[in-house]
């Protein structure tokens, strides 16, 4: 795809481009990324940055900077969040503006749609977000854990074409070119399957630095909505003179022919399960209306504390996953149900509570 036909791009930037020796900003490798951005725009193309580097950039006020707490952490990301935005700023000559976010923000469908329209607002008025997540507020279940995932997230909800990724490497290596010197690049990728994901290597043990596990976990959220995704090199000025061109200076995931529709998406990559509920082993519970079929009769066991509303996982009882789905229970009321008999159930309580999830709100596993 050629810069000539993108509509709407995410860029994501990390914080070893924005905050090379993790202590302040510099905008050292920034000025190619601009102008980069100044380019898309001066050309009709919407940008939406992903950005990190506020804890990098806070870090510098703090006494206590090795090996900081959590909280320490939080209050870092606090205080380097303006400093980021700075940087930002002075490279350009239109405005900017912040949105910082969690996943909680994300997985509740009306803050979704919330944030969903704020990105098109500021993209309206030619503003360009900023987008973070906000570690300050974030607590383990509340937060995406890093900007690949969120940048991911935020071209499904912005209805982008493109998602482009910058690495401290060319892209995807088949394998570890540190420590291979006869790893070759691999320029396009049409289906991230098992051995994708094997040879992206854990998040510290990746190919190169800079997690390329999750760098394809967000290509294979972004490419099943039919977003092209490109991993780059963010600290090389050929990477965007490249692109610029339309050419494909990385690893270039093609997007899906047939992609998720937005809810379903949402359903599968965005929302997170609150909890789980173990059914009966069925094939049929996989096929869609059986799934709207299922009753609480049928739970025989329930993990984790939901309410009603919330999204559950629905696993069969030998491990594997059917669904995500949107519970009409609380785990408490189901709790009730998985621990009575079932054929007593079932003859005396048959409808009466109804179906656990309704409306297609459910997404196959
Ligand atoms: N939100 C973090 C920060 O601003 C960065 C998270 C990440 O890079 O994945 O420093």
């Amino acid at each position: 795809m050629s810069l000539t036909r993108w509509n709407r791009i995410v860029l994501k930037v990390g914080s070893n481009l924005i905050a090379p020796n993790g202590n302040g900003c510099s905008s050292h490798y920034l000025l190619s990324i601009a102008q980069f951005i100044v380019k898309c725009r001066m050309q009709g193309v919407q940008v939406i940055l992903v950005s990190s580097g506020s804890v990098a950039a806070g870090r510098k006020l703090f006494k206590q900077i090795e090996n900081p707490s959590i909280a320490i952490k939080k209050a870092m990301a606090a205080a380097g969040q303006s400093e980021m935005m700075a940087t930002w700023d002075r490279l350009f000559d239109f405005p900017t503006a912040q949105i910082l976010l969690t996943h909680g923000d994300l997985r509740a469908r009306e803050r979704y749609k919330s944030v969903k329209q704020t990105i098109y607002s500021l993209l309206d008025n030619d503003i360009l977000p900023v987008i973070n997540e906000n570690d300050t507020v974030t607590t383990d279940n509340l937060k995406v854990g890093d900007n690949d995932n969120l940048a991911a997230m935020i071209a499904t909800a912005a209805d982008a074409d493109t998602l482009i990724i910058c690495s401290d490497i060319k892209g995807l290596y088949d394998k570890n070119p540190n420590l291979h010197p006869d790893a070759c690049l691999i320029p396009e990728v049409s289906e991230i399957s098992d051995y994708i994901y094997s040879i992206a290597g854990g998040a510290t043990s990746s190919v190169g630095t800079g997690g390329m596990k999750t760098k394809i976990e967000a290509a294979e959220k972004a490419v099943s909505h039919g977003i092209n995704t490109f991993i780059v090199d963010g600290f090389s000025e050929q990477t965007f003179i490249q692109l610029l061109a339309g050419g494909n200076p990385g690893t270039l995931f093609h997007a899906h022919k047939q992609p998720m529709q937005e809810h379903q998406h949402w359903l599968t990559h965005t929302a997170s399960a609150q909890g789980e509920i173990i059914v009966e082993k069925n094939d049929t519970t996989c096929v869609n209306n059986q799934i709207e079929e299922l009753t609480c009769e049928e739970v025989l066991e329930v993990n984790g504390e939901f309410s009603a509303g919330d999204m559950i996982l629905v696993k069969a009882d030998d491990g594997n996953h059917i669904a995500k789905v949107k519970s009409n229970f609380s785990s408490c009321l189901l709790h009730y149900f998985a621990e009575q008999d079932k054929t007593q159930l079932q003859s005396e309580s048959q409808n009466m509570a109804g179906p656990i999830v309704s409306n297609n709100n459910f997404a196959l596993l």
